[in-house]
């Protein structure tokens, strides 16, 4: 069973949630506030080195650097 990272609309809880399959995923609520409807998180490992606060505009991330 994987180990999922969400985020909560709600109250803004970030939390982890063991989910046995990926359907199981819509069943995940908030164990803080009951929001039926957290976001899931990337994995992770998948993300590398920035830890900005919303990372809502694609995956381009060309800054010249
Ligand atoms: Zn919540």
């Amino acid at each position: 069973m994987p180990l999922y990272e969400f985020d909560c609309p709600g109250c803004g809880q970030p939390f982890e949630k063991l989910v046995r399959s990926a359907a199981a995923v819509n069943d995940v609520v908030c164990p803080n506030c009951g929001n039926p409807r957290p976001r899931k998180k990337l994995s992770t490992f998948a993300m590398k080195g920035s830890s900005s606060g919303s990372s809502s505009a694609g995956s381009s991330c060309s800054t010249g650097l």
